[in-house]
């Protein structure tokens, strides 16, 4: 029951300078999508223009078929895991979990059952009790993504979510990310600068460029078919 996503001619206009332009792109249901480019190329303005976080200036978004223009966030259906900073410092990791449901209204027994079940996927049941700061960073990030999975979102949105990790850290968590999607099955979109980040983990890579698509497709295909320059020497295509 996974979820599909459209843009159609999706465009972002910022004070009257064009940042997104007419972008046209089919996310299939399940697929861990990556977008990825070079710093500012436009890579979070469509995340958050899907996420709802940002107006979209021109063109159609749909979710499943259903224009979703004007939906708020919070109607989507979508989580976005921002980096591990964003955690609540006061709050012991059960509670960062809670929190979002609680505000929600969510019944209690309701609230134990996601935190548990989030705790699991991401093994972090022996932490709960313990405030962000007696974590690591990679057990942080796990947290982060937490308070996504809690939510049940049909769409998991990530935007640079290992960026602040080291390197080694980064390897694991891009495992652990895979298998996550694995295990759950949900449409996901992950932001990178990272080429490696983009070839090891997508079903579907968007190469970006200046707030265009200079290409999608399946990582082995732009890899041996990129089609301009641009593409090859971004991922690194012998080409
Ligand atoms: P990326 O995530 O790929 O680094 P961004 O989506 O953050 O790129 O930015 C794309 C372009 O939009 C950049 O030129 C950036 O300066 C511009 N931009 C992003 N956010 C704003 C904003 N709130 N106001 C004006 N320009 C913005
Ligand atoms: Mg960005």
């Amino acid at each position: 029951m996974a979820t599909s996503i459209q843009l159609d001619g999706v465009e972002k206009v910022y004070g009257g300078l064009r940042v997104i332009h007419g972008i046209d792109l089919q996310i299939d249901p399940g697929d861990f999508t990556v977008f990825v480019g070079p710093s500012g190329c436009g890579k979070s303005t469509l995340l958050r223009m899907i996420a709802g976080l940002e107006d979209i200036s021109g063109g159609e978004l749909r979710i499943d078929g259903q224009r979703m223009n004007e939906v708020p966030a919070s109607k989507r259906g979508i989580a976005m895991v921002f980096q591990s900073y964003a955690l609540y410092p006061h709050m012991s990791v059960y509670k960062n979990l809670a929190f979002g449901l609680e505000t929600a209204g969510m019944k209690k027994p309701e609230i134990e059952r996601r935190v548990q079940e989030a705790a699991d996927v991401l093994q972090i049941g022996p932490l709960l009790q313990r405030k962000p700061k007696a974590l690591s960073g990679g057990q942080r990030q796990r947290v982060a993504i937490g308070r996504a999975i809690v939510r049940e979102p049909k769409i998991f949105l990530f935007d640079e979510p290992l960026s602040n990790l080291d390197a080694e850290l980064r390897v694991q968590m891009r495992v652990e990310l895979t298998r996550l999607h694995q295990q759950l099955g949900n449409t996901m979109i992950y932001v990178t600068h990272d080429q490696v980040e983009a070839m090891t983990m997508a079903d579907k890579i968007v190469v970006l460029k200046e707030g265009r698509v200079m290409q999608a497709g399946r990582p082995l295909d732009l890899y041996n078919h990129p089609a301009n320059r641009f593409v090859a020497g971004f991922i690194g295509s012998p080409k």
